[in-house]
């Protein structure tokens, strides 16, 4: 069963794992008003798999690389740039169908992306046959996987070794000839709740005497010991809210708490070798910076068509300082877009593993989180005062004070009051609503903080080279060739 059905999805998650939301356990999460969504959006995912459009199901389903049989295209190491732009279609393509993002293999396989680099550089055969071996067992059985790396951190002042206990940070705490016993909580995890297995990686670099926080390895989300502790999300639609007849696609996220949960050797991609920590972690976040700028993409270009389209319904497509404001708005999304289809185009080869280029994918994080707060305030502008304020579907849906809103409310002659009203909602939705603050947030944390981008830039731009250029320049000798 190389491609798995929705069906067999959600059974595989009936599998006693201990999730709680809202301080309740939850005993199937499959039909859970919340947790039901996370599910939904997941199961997408598989809905892609077994599209009937061949453009969309060949999109998703690729060749194994050695049988031939069929296997989900997230599960084929990018070797090369074509496969690195595969990942960014396939991203960009679920949300255009499913409506929301499936994250169902995306940050599991930039996980064990980054094993396989780094089990590659170790030179350790053992890991690298674990990796591959896990590889096979996703692909053979159509695995959703989430990706644990973010550690809860205590902290942030102190490195792991000096917390005031030794728990902010996931570490081993024993090892037999089976394997290892690991103990801390990771924090965050998009769809943790929802997936067959959980990739772990370090959250940082580590130092010797930190060496048993330096472990990186995979287990079953029902294992024990690990419990899901969930944020509690929007649920479903209201029946005050305009929207089209699509779900509500939305992710959970869960800290993981691992209490003394046993990983057979067979599992653990690192075990020790605290000098690779930093490599696990910065090829970790270059895969997934890559994963998280190819699904801003599409996300981005709806809130921009809000821009465009209210601007229109409020008669002032024409007019200089709205046109000005599109022309920003145009530039963030088009910049963002030509990073992304860059750092494709242009990667790193580790052995045979293709990774994205890590300068143009950290400028593209870096771009787009710390201008994500001006582009929705030039949306904010053009849309009015209406976003924060707008009637909701039942005031249009109540026949008493209808007319009004009919009456009242419209905006360009040329289009309908109603479709105004329903354009402000989805305007409403991405910057004037809980959604939207969430989203804010996301932006700026979500695939790392911009001061960790800004390391990365700094760590592969060639500073040395803009200096000996300008030196050159300004006729100093450089300080190499001096005596
Ligand atoms: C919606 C969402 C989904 C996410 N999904 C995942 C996921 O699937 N998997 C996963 O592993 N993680 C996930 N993350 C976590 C994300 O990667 C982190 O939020 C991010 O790395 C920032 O870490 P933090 O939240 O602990 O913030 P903090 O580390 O507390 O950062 C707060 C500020 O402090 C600064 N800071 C922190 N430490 C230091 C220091 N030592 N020195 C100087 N400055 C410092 C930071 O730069 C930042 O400015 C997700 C986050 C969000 C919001």
């Amino acid at each position: 069963m190389a491609i798995r059905s929705v069906k067999e999805y959600k059974e595989s998650l009936r599998d006693g794992r201990r999730v709680y939301i809202r301080g309740e356990k939850v005993e199937d999460i499959t039909r859970h008003p919340i947790l039901g969504i996370t599910v939904d959006t997941i199961a997408g995912g598989y809905e892609l798999t077994a599209s009937e459009d061949p453009s969309v199901r060949d999109l998703f389903v690729a060749p194994h690389p050695k049988t031939g049989e069929p296997i989900n295209r997230y599960f084929v190491t990018p070797a090369n740039r074509e496969d690195l732009a595969n990942r960014t279609k396939m991203i960009q393509r679920s949300i255009e169908v499913i409506g929301g993002l499936p994250f169902g293999r995306d940050i599991g396989t930039d996980c064990l992306n980054a094993a396989f680099v780094v089990a590659g550089q170790m030179g350790k055969k053992q890991y690298q046959e674990n990796a591959m071996n896990f590889l096979e067992h996703l692909r053979k059985n159509d695995l959703h996987t989430c990706g644990a790396v973010t550690c809860v951190k205590g902290d942030r002042g102190k490195e792991p070794a000096q917390q005031k206990h030794p728990d902010y940070y996931l570490h081993v705490v024993d090892k037999n000839k089976e394997g290892i016993v690991v103990k801390g909580a990771k924090i965050h995890i998009t769809s943790a709740p929802a997936a067959n297995e959980i990739l772990v990686v370090p959250t940082r670099q580590m130092r010797e005497n930190e060496a048993d926080y330096a472990v990186s390895f995979a287990i079953p989300a029902n294992t024990k010991g690990i419990t899901f502790i969930c944020r509690g999300g929007r649920g479903a639609w209201s029946d005050h809210e305009f929207h089209a007849d699509r779900p509500v696609r939305e992710l959970t996220e869960a800290m993981i708490v691992f209490d003394n949960v046993f990983v057979p050797w067979d599992r653990v991609f690192m075990c020790g070798e605290w000098q690779y920590s930093m490599l696990i972690a910065y090829t970790f976040a270059t895969f997934h910076r890559f994963t998280a700028i190819s699904y801003k993409v599409p996300s981005v270009e709806v809130m921009a068509g809000c821009a465009v389209a209210m601007a229109k319904y409020n008669g002032l497509d024409k007019v200089s300082h709205i046109r000005d404001k599109l022309a920003d708005i145009a530039a963030y999304v088009e910049t963002l877009r030509a990073l992304t289809n860059a750092a494709a185009a242009d990667p790193v080869m580790y052995g045979e593993i293709a990774v994205p280029n890590p300068l143009i994918c950290n400028m593209a994080k870096l771009h787009f989180a710390s201008k994500y707060h001006e582009f929705i305030k030039l949306i904010q502008d053009i849309g009015g005062g209406i976003l924060a304020t707008a009637p909701d579907k039942k005031d249009w849906d109540n026949p008493d004070i209808h007319d009004y809103l009919e009456h009242y409310l419209g905006g360009s002659e040329k289009y309908s009051t109603l479709d105004r009203l329903k354009m402000i909602h989805e305007t409403m939705r991405h910057v004037c609503s809980h959604e939207s603050a969430f989203h804010e947030v996301t932006t700026v944390h979500a695939e790392g903080s911009m001061a960790a981008q800004k390391m990365m830039i700094l760590a592969e731009s060639p500073l040395q080279q803009y200096e000996a250029k300008a030196m050159a320049a300004a006729g100093i000798t450089p300080w190499s060739k001096r005596l």
